[in-house]
């Protein structure tokens, strides 16, 4: 299968072709070889799929359940809502996830969550990329001075993380891999956290883990362990290349020296963070100057509402510059990296960039949309002025998902209807 986009328009703004061969990108430049299909895409500019390092789709469903509530209510509402859910509403929810994140031009998105063969079958029918995991909750004990660690618990959450990661890693064509997530310092025990670390270094996968998100997280951490998150994670050897800490909001300059020493990624999560109220921004000047590896992602919809990463990319670069008191940190360029070639990097994919040699995960847009002209900088209209309905056609391995912003994949109208029907017996 080979496909050649024609005359497309590249961030840089010059014009070129772009070759794709079994589902990676062959040549760039002037192309006049045949290939099976074309697309013509002159008057669109063409970007690497943007990457979501940091999301749990099904949660499409608790769109708007929880609003402009205290984190505490917000969580008690949420996880009451969690509790009744059902495999049927985990693949409705994870549907209409991946039909928003192909419509705002996200190729790739790595989720940890529950029932995640609800998950991965929907991944495997939309076409998208992920990295999925089954998301590890064994009650840990962040709260009290001495740890008591359910066993039981414990090991059967590792069983059915791993038991995922056998079932499912590779597949797809190979577009799913899978990950290791404890979820938290807060709601994993130390060994379970251990344990996850041992298993991610067993099958050389992704370990996903919410860090440093709140300040309280923070607290009680040092309450409990004498110690910050980053330091606490270091003594738990968990810290390493494998690792994608989410949000990374309240770290000191030293954990984030620390975590860039043991090349960890962080994935920041700007709207969700800026929501539920969180008080700050992650250190993202100082994790470039330690050379960290920065991605984005969007967490679920019940704290941002939207899956869009332009939105992302737009809120990211906003809260840095006005927390900051300086313009000039966050620039449109390395919000856009993070967004793309800093989320290949954190998930292990060689994605995230126009290349010979990547995979074709490629996003066209139309540039000619009346909020994208005059393109004195593409770069900018991207991260600052851009939204999903200028996304015109999506390309995953290689392969049209949608075209003409027609989702080819999917059946949009069925898909939106039967999520509107299960999220019906959920609420707050
Ligand atoms: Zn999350």
């Amino acid at each position: 299968m080979s496909l050649l986009i024609k005359n497309a328009t590249l961030a840089s703004g010059k014009n070129a072709d772009v070759l794709i061969e079994g589902g990676s990108i062959s040549k760039i430049g002037a192309v006049s070889s045949r290939a099976d299909e074309k697309i013509d895409a002159t008057g669109k500019i063409i970007i690497p799929g943007m990457i979501n390092t940091h999301t749990h789709a099904a949660m499409t469903l608790f769109r708007g359940i929880a609003e402009d509530m205290e984190l505490k209510g917000w969580l008690a509402a949420v996880r009451k809502a969690e509790i009744l859910v059902t495999p049927p509403q985990i693949r409705a929810g994870s549907d209409l996830a991946a039909l928003e994140m192909i419509k705002s031009g996200t190729t790739c998105f790595s989720d940890m969550y529950f029932h995640m063969d609800e998950v991965a079958a929907s991944v495997q029918d939309s076409g998208m990329r992920a990295v999925l995991g089954y998301s590890m909750v064994d009650g840990g004990n962040a709260r009290g001075t001495r740890e008591s660690v359910n066993e039981k618990k414990m090991g059967s959450e590792l069983s059915i993380a791993e038991q995922f990661v056998k079932d499912w890693h590779g597949k797809a064509g190979g577009r799913i891999t899978c990950s290791i997530p404890p979820h938290s310092i807060y709601l994993c025990s130390s060994p379970l956290i251990a344990k996850a670390a041992e298993l991610s270094k067993k099958y050389s996968c992704v370990l996903h883990m919410h860090l440093s998100e709140t300040r309280k997280e923070v607290f009680d951490c040092l309450e409990k362990t004498g110690a910050r998150p980053a330091y606490y994670l270091d003594s738990l050897g968990v810290l390493s290349q494998r690792l994608v800490a989410a949000h990374a909001v309240w770290l000191t300059k030293e954990e984030v020296k620390l975590l860039a020493s043991k090349k960890v990624s962080a994935s920041l999560n700007p709207v969700s963070n800026m929501k539920l109220a969180g008080g700050s921004a992650a250190p993202m000047p100082e994790m470039g100057q330690s050379g960290m590896n920065i991605s984005l992602g969007t967490d679920g919809s019940a704290s941002n509402n939207s899956l869009s990463m332009f939105e992302t990319m737009k809120f990211c670069a906003l809260l840095q510059k006005n927390s900051r008191w300086n313009a000039t940190v966050a620039s449109a360029e390395s919000v856009f990296s993070a967004a793309t070639v800093g989320g290949a990097r954190a998930l292990g994919i060689n994605s995230g960039e126009i290349a010979e040699g990547k995979l074709a995960d490629l996003v066209l847009l139309d540039k000619k949309a009346a909020n994208l002209v005059p393109a004195h900088s593409i770069l900018a209209n991207l991260v600052y002025s851009s939204h999903a309905g200028n996304v015109t056609d999506v390309i995953i391995d290689g392969k049209i998902v949608m075209q003409e912003r027609k989702v080819l994949t999917m059946d949009e109208e069925k898909v939106v209807q039967r999520a509107q029907k299960e999220a019906e017996g959920l609420s707050a």
